[in-house]
Formats: structure tokens, C-alpha cells, sequence
């Protein structure tokens, strides 16, 4: 299980306070990754969780819906835990109305946080790890939080499903720029997952019962159904993965 294990390694994770950012930090230092919660509610049971597995965490306070932060987070994780070995985009927002009455302030909220911030965490932490993989020859490691609406147009959610397939593009960008320079840039596609996020949807009884109709597992996922493929894209044994975007859906996609 060597190729797995993240001993030693950092990992910068953000909207880690919940959800399924919480519950990739919690796999993450499972695995042995010591971890910088970055957002703008304090990761407190975050920390508790990651500081229970005997791993590092600490807390930056950043509202990721500007850029304004982006340097600093990146800058203070380094100084703070030692490097940054590994970057998790996973805080996003999400506005629904129909695609006739959406606002201009909707458009760029959702594209702001899920797509803008995230190209430029991606810039920031990438530049570290491209200068530690010529010095030390150690990988780094992007995992971007995309969607079913990376592969799908969704509805009543213009702004989330631009965002998304937008993140899904730019994966595959940076993959292509940066394979070759010692980082590995993937994403994963959460399915139908019980969070805040979904917590409309969830109580909508007739999109819910649609929902579970359609997913050939028939059920929700738990925000930890995603932590295994985390670590999986953030350790050496998806070294030669590159551009991915990995469905962790209950066979959504396959029907
Ligand atoms: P969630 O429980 O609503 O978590 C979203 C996280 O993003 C929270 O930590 C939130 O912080 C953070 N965040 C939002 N805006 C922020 C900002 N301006 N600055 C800093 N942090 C901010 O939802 P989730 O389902 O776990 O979502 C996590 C990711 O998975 C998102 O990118 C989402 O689009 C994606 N996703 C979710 C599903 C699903 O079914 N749940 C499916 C596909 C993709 P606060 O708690 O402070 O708001």
C-alpha cells in the first residue's frame, strides 16, 4: 500500500469546513497528509477530526470568492506545515433559477468562486510544486472538484454548469502544461452527494425520488464515498494519471 501513503506529505484543502471537503481532509490525513483548511467558516470539527489521526492542521481564514487571498493561503501553507504537496479545489457555491430570469450578480458569484479562484490556486500552488519538482524531483499533486455537470447541461443552474464544465477544461489544460513538469492535474465528479449543496434538492420530494430512481446504486452519496479517490489522485499511485475527470457517481453517468 506504499504508493498511497501520504506520510510527510501537505495538503491544502478548501471549504474543508464541511461536506465533502471536510471528508477529503479527513482521508487525506488518514492517509497520513498533514492538512490547511483554507475558507471562510473556521474548520474547527475539521481540525479536531484531522488532530484525532494524529496529523497537523492548521486553519487560514480566506473568502474565496475573490482572488484576493489566493497568494496568501498558498504562501502560508508552505510556511506554516512545510511545503504543499497537494491542492484540493473543492469550495464552490451554486444559484438556481430559471435560465430566463438568471441575475448578472448569480453568473458571477458561481464563476468567480468555482471557476476563477480555482485556476488561480491552481497558478499559485502549481508554481511552488513545478520549482519543488525540479529541486527534489517530488510530484505535485491538483485534484479540482468538478460535477456530473462537467459531462452534463443540468438545469436551472447556468452559472454552476458553466463553472463546472469550465473546471473540467481547465484540468485538462494544465495537464497537458504541467505533466511534464512534475505535477499531476486531475479532478473528480462527485455524483448526487447528501451535503449542504444538495439539501434543496434532497427536500424536494419529487426531484429526489427522480434522483434515486436514475442512480443504479440508489442512494445518495456520503460526502466520504469521495475521500478514496482523493487520495488515490493525490498519491503516487495515480503518478501517470493525468487530465482525469473521475466520475465517484453510484453509475449516474452509466445509465
Ligand atoms: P457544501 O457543504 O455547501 O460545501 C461547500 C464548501 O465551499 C463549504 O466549505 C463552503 O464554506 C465553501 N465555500 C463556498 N463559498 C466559499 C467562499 N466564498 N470562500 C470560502 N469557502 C467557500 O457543499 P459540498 O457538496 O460539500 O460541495 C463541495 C464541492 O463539491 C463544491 O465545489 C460542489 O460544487 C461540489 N459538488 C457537490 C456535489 C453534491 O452533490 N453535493 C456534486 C458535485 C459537485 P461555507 O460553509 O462557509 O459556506
Amino acid at each position: 500500500m506504499s504508493s498511497f501513503d501520504l506520510s510527510r506529505r501537505v495538503a491544502l484543502v478548501t471549504g474543508a469546513n464541511t461536506g465533502i471537503g471536510q471528508a477529503i481532509a479527513v482521508a487525506l490525513a488518514q492517509a497520513g497528509a498533514n492538512v490547511a483548511a483554507a475558507g471562510r467558516t473556521p474548520a474547527e470539527e475539521t481540525r479536531a477530526k484531522v488532530e484525532a489521526l494524529g496529523r497537523r492542521c492548521v486553519l487560514l481564514d480566506a473568502d474565496l470568492s475573490s482572488t484576493q487571498p489566493v497568494a496568501g493561503v498558498v504562501e502560508k501553507t508552505v510556511s506554516q506545515l512545510g511545503s504543499i504537496d497537494i491542492l484540493i479545489n473543492n469550495a464552490g457555491i451554486i444559484r438556481r433559477a430559471d435560465a430566463v430570469d438568471f441575475t448578472e450578480a448569480d453568473w458571477d458569484a458561481v464563476i468567480d468562486t468555482n471557476l476563477k479562484t480555482t485556476f488561480f490556486l491552481c497558478q499559485a500552488a502549481g508554481r511552488e510544486m513545478i520549482a519543488r519538482y525540479a529541486e527534489t524531483g517530488r510530484r505535485g499533486k491538483i485534484v479540482n472538484i468538478a460535477s456530473l455537470l462537467s459531462f452534463q447541461g443540468g438545469i436551472r443552474v447556468p452559472s454552476y454548469t458553466a463553472s463546472k464544465s469550465g473546471v473540467a477544461g481547465l484540468t485538462k489544460l494544465l495537464a497537458n502544461e504541467w505533466a511534464a513538469k512534475g505535477v499531476n492535474v486531475n479532478a473528480i465528479a462527485p455524483g448526487y452527494i447528501a451535503t449542504n449543496n444538495t439539501a434543496a434538492l434532497q427536500a424536494d420530494e419529487t426531484r429526489n425520488r427522480q434522483i434515486l430512481e436514475r442512480i443504479p446504486e440508489g442512494r445518495w452519496g456520503a460526502p466520504e464515498d469521495i475521500g478514496g479517490a482523493a487520495v488515490f489522485l493525490a498519491s503516487r499511485a495515480a503518478d501517470y494519471v493525468q487530465g482525469h475527470v473521475l466520475a465517484v457517481d453510484g453509475g449516474w453517468l452509466a445509465r
